[in-house]
């Protein structure tokens, strides 16, 4: 059973922000920034690629929910990111799907992602006829 499975059949202590019947919401135990927050599937999915539209929407559901509750109870809070890692080379190291609920403050120190600008070395056009889908 993965690390998370673990939390959700409470085989390992965690500090609970939130839990309905489908999803639970922890404080990450390295707290990137004070605040900093899991909300993953009580069900086990590993990335993006493997959840299903129910469990999308009321997973991101819970993410606005807390978002919108930590903007009113955190003081000094001065923004917030959220971050879901899918696979190790993006960085996932628990095989199952969490978005960070990260607060950020002034001077948290949190090292921001920077996007570099590789505008030049892409074709527009030709990657939307790869890539567009329908709505
Ligand atoms: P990721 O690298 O996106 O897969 O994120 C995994 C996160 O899980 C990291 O930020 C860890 O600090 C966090 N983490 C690992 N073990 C625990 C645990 N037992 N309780 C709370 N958070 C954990
Ligand atoms: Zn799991």
């Amino acid at each position: 059973m993965c690390i998370f499975c673990k939390i959700i059949q409470g085989e390992i202590p965690s500090y609970k922000v939130y839990e309905d019947g489908k999803v639970l919401a922890i404080l990450d135990i390295s707290q990137a920034t004070k605040g900093h927050t899991l909300v993953m599937p009580k069900m086990h999915y590993e990335t993006i690629f493997d959840l299903n539209d129910e469990i999308t929407a009321h997973l991101y559901q819970v993410v606005q929910k807390i978002s919108k509750h930590y903007q009113t109870k955190i003081p000094n809070l001065k923004g917030l990111n959220l971050l879901n890692n899918n696979l190790p080379k993006a960085g996932q190291t628990v095989p199952h799907y969490h978005v960070h609920v990260i607060p950020r403050y002034e001077d948290d120190n949190l090292v921001d992602m920077q996007f570099t600008d590789n505008s030049q070395t892409v074709d527009f056009n030709n990657l939307l006829n790869v890539i567009k889908i329908n709505g």
